[in-house]
């Protein structure tokens, strides 16, 4: 295989995968490794311009940038308010919403 820049993004793609999937399964045995494997996957990301998926997006804080795992080091609630997904890092404490809709409810 004739290494070009789309092969080793290819190679990167397939990297991030592997760690990413990895640091969610360790999280909950050693953090400080599931940690340093998230931080590994985000550094070949900006290395080869990758983009994250939308659920891995969810995995790392918004501020801080930190790796977060729900029920480990981050909390999920939900709020009524407005209807939104209460996000909080436990790292730095920031909390962001998702908002939702209601589908069931009549549109007038
Ligand atoms: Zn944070």
């Amino acid at each position: 295989m004739r290494i070009t820049r789309a092969n080793l993004k290819l190679l990167a793609r397939s990297r991030v995968d592997i760690l990413l999937a990895k640091s969610i399964e360790t999280a909950k045995e050693d953090l400080n490794l599931a940690k340093r494997q998230a931080r590994l996957s985000r550094q070949i990301c900006l290395k080869y311009n990758l983009r994250l998926l939308y659920g891995e997006k969810q995995l790392f804080c918004r501020k801080c940038k930190k790796f977060i795992v729900p029920g480990v080091t981050s909390r999920v609630r939900i709020g009524h308010s407005p209807k939104a997904i209460r996000i909080t890092c436990l790292e730095c404490g920031h909390t962001y919403r998702k908002l939702y809709k209601n589908k069931n409810k009549k549109s007038k």
